[in-house]
């Protein structure tokens, strides 16, 4: 018996365990969707590529398996693009298909030609193009692999039409080509774990920051009792909320300025000393700073500032060994009397009343946290929280709070504005699967909910339950009030004359 690429494709897919498939089909990637769901696999047709490839990501995140992203050829994939950077940057897991023209046209103007391996190479962790219908099943492994495993990113295969179609020898193709599954996550260390439970023993100002690699590593068991136990303060990173409750009372994010500047040793759970840390770097933390650095990438280590301890290792064991070692040494922070604790909670205190004079400012229009004191009054505590635009997301990850890990998709680390629509999409089917009584409530700025906004008629064509809620200032930023209006206006005339 014979069966074709499409059928070998979407039996490899469903053999390495992915679940969702979100694209948008034409030729020659038609088949592809048919196959798939005979196989299967949860497809949704969305309206633009790039939204299609944030939900994708957006599943993996949720899931740890990759989503897969099936495109057509040329423009389809090229709209991808955006999408994959996204996904490599945020360290989240995706699959992007895409098909190709038929071999036979390259380099003779084929339909819809472009060098697509070559293009998406850049934002990936590995680009191929199966040589063979035989090889498919190789190669979906190894980019499901690649995608989940170590730090995880982008995979892309390239699927021109001829390879689609082509017959293979059923008992040739190997479908029960073997899956790697879930990897044991890689262990610390000891005599470094011990070294970081020193540094903190020792430590006057201790802080933990929680990334959203410790969300990735679904670590949140392992962080709540870390922190329970020890009462060291902390601070999460925008999507590293949930991990442990924001409205945990050892969460200090009302008082981040100063706790990032006066602490003395920071352990720092799956986040990156980038621009949303402001690099690790002076003038905003204190000169001598000593940071222990939990990553799964050893490439991150060290990376900007030289840290005192650095740790290769998933964030789950690593945080189970340390808070046995602390609990060994029998340490614990008592926040009464504690003068770190003291100055933290003075200025949660002050950074909150002025928070609690805005929000009960109702004048109009309306303030940013007017509105999103009212908003977090009205949802329920577990639900998923999309959030994108600029002080809408700003102000809003202050005042809208998460208490259950991977609950809050936002612009990430790449500051990508359009991902809301798409990312809802993807929280809804999942919650759908898997929490059917659980809302997704989208926060948008209007700006950047123009980017997918379309993709309202996918959420109603599947019948997703989510909430849109959009901040309307009228534009970038602040938009500009009528004056600043009309100036720009009398430009337009001069140049026109
Ligand atoms: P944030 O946006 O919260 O600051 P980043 O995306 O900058 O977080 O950093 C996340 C870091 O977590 C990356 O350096 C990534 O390598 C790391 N990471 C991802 N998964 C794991 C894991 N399972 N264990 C440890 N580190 C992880
Ligand atoms: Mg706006």
């Amino acid at each position: 018996m014979g069966i074709d690429g499409n059928n070998i494709l979407a039996e490899s897919l469903k053999k390495q365990g992915v679940e969702y498939v979100f694209g948008i089909v034409g030729i020659p990637v038609i088949e592809t969707s048919l196959a798939f769901q005979a196989a299967g696999l949860k497809y949704i047709g969305m309206r633009n590529e790039q939204a299609a490839c944030y939900a994708a990501q957006a599943v993996g995140y949720l899931t740890g398996k990759p989503g897969v992203c099936l495109v057509v050829s040329g423009p389809g994939l090229l709209h991808c693009i955006g999408g994959m950077a996204n996904a490599q940057v945020n360290c989240w897991p995706l699959l992007v298909i895409a098909g190709s023209c038929p071999e036979d046209h390259e380099g003779i103007g084929g339909f819809q030609e472009w060098l697509q391996v070559e293009s998406s190479r850049m934002y990936c962790k590995y680009a191929a193009r199966p040589p063979s219908a035989r090889l498919i099943p190789q190669h979906v492994e190894k980019a499901v692999r690649l995608a989940s495993s170590g730090r995880p990113g982008v995979s892309y295969l390239d699927m021109p039409a001829t390879l689609l179609t082509a017959e293979a020898e059923e008992d040739k193709v190997p479908l029960d080509y073997y899956t790697a599954g879930a990897i044991k996550p890689a262990h610390p260390d000891p005599a470094l774990v011990e070294q970081a439970a020193d540094l903190l023993v020792r430590a006057e100002r201790p802080l933990v920051i929680v990334g959203k690699g410790a969300a990735s590593a679904r670590a949140e068991e392992a962080v709540r009792q870390l922190v329970d136990n020890t009462k060291i303060p902390f601070l999460p990173t925008p999507m590293g909320k949930g991990v442990v409750p924001d409205d945990s009372q050892w969460c200090v994010s009302a008082a981040r300025t100063q706790a990032l500047l006066q602490a003395d040793v920071i352990l720092l759970l799956g986040a990156r000393l980038n621009w949303m840390l402001h690099f690790g770097q002076q003038p905003r933390y204190a000169p001598n700073v000593k940071v222990i650095q939990v990553d799964i990438s050893a490439e991150e280590l060290n990376n900007s500032i030289k840290s005192e301890v650095a740790v290769h290792s998933d964030i789950k064991p690593f945080t189970e060994a340390l808070t046995k070692k602390l609990s060994e040494k029998k340490f614990s922070l008592q926040p009464a009397g504690n003068k770190w604790w003291q100055t933290l909670q003075d200025k949660q205190k002050k950074n909150t009343q002025f928070v609690e004079a805005q929000a009960n400012d109702k004048s109009v229009p309306l303030n940013y946290y007017a509105v999103f004191k009212t908003v977090q009054a009205n949802i329920p505590k577990d639900s998923v929280i999309v959030s994108e635009g600029a002080n809408t997301m700003d102000i809003g990850r202050g005042i809208l709070l998460n208490n259950q890990p991977r609950h809050r998709l936002d612009a990430g680390t790449f500051g990508t504005m359009g991902v809301g629509p798409g990312f809802a999409v993807a929280a809804a089917m999942w919650c759908r699967d898997h929490a059917p009584n659980k809302r997704v409530i989208c926060v948008e700025g209007d700006s950047a909910f123009g980017f997918s906004g379309m993709e309202i008629e996918t959420m109603f064509r599947y019948k997703l339950p989510v909430i849109i809620i959009i901040v309307n200032n009228n534009g970038i930023y602040s938009g500009f009030d009528k004056n600043t209006m009309k100036e720009f206006q009398s430009y337009g005339d001069v140049a026109q004359r």
